[in-house]
């Protein structure tokens, strides 16, 4: 083939595939803010920085491909390891909870995806997230650091004993649900901080309770129903 014909071929197609990617980022685009008008302000969700971040991080980009098409949809969806990335509206109403502000250095456990992770810092200064399964643990690292998220730290760990070497933190996030709240995590939230958590014993649905650390005891408030997929590890061990 000639050299200029080639050149042009090769023009046209690096033409199409832009415009089509373009255009498909359009379309996503349009489908999460209606996602944000429709399931999460139209459900309740008034932090009008929660909504901007919800309106703002591609959740398409945090599922496998053929998922794509369902990811502003309001439901979890499967991301491997039998685990899920979890409903928008309950993304948006526990960071909603938490009442973050700008300086905040938050820990969540149960990476997951890494879409939480990313939601938490858009918000946040800081955001140290721990992750049981290696596999998951590594996908969304390295999902986090292509997107360009330098306040993220993952670690591969048993989220129940928390993250000592940067504690204390603002706020907790705990994305899978237990029967009670590990002792070290209360213990690594700074005295007036927040910990939100899907606490119940069954895997069919549990209580999302909001606690405040207030004179080193934890206030309560039960927020609502939510089925979240249980957290392993140490805090099965019993109690
Ligand atoms: N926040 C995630 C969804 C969480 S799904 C997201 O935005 O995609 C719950 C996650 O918690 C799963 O990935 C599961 O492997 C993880 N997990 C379960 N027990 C854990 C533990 N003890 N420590 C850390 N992660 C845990």
């Amino acid at each position: 083939m000639a050299p200029k014909k080639f050149l042009y071929i090769l023009l046209s197609a690096i033409i199409v595939i832009s415009a089509v990617s373009a255009y498909s980022e359009d379309i996503y685009k349009n489908r999460r803010q209606m996602m944000v008008e429709k399931d999460i302000k139209g459900r309740g969700i008034r932090d009008k920085k929660v909504l901007e971040v919800i309106g703002k991080v591609p959740r398409h980009l945090f599922v496998d491909e053929y998922l794509r098409g369902r990811a502003y949809e309001d439901y979890p969806l499967p991301i491997g390891e039998g685990q899920t990335i979890s409903q928008p509206y309950v993304v948006a109403l526990m960071t909603e909870v938490l009442r973050l502000r700008p300086t905040d250095k938050v820990l969540e456990v149960g990476t997951g995806s890494g879409y939480q992770a990313a939601v938490l810092a858009e918000i946040v200064k800081d955001v140290y997230t721990i992750e049981i399964r290696r596999g998951l643990a590594e996908k969304a690292e390295k999902r986090l650091k292509d997107m360009g998220y330098k306040n993220v730290k993952v670690k591969y760990a048993d989220g129940y004993f928390g993250w000592e070497e940067y504690a204390p933190f603002d706020a907790i996030i705990i994305t899978a649900s237990a029967n009670h709240i590990p002792p070290p995590l209360i213990k690594q939230l700074r005295e007036g901080g927040r910990l939100i958590i899907p606490l119940g014993s069954t895997v069919y649905y549990q209580t999302l309770t909001l606690a405040t650390k207030t004179k080193g005891e934890l206030d309560l408030e039960q927020i609502t129903s939510v089925a979240f997929v249980p957290m392993v590890g140490e805090v099965q061990k019993g109690r």
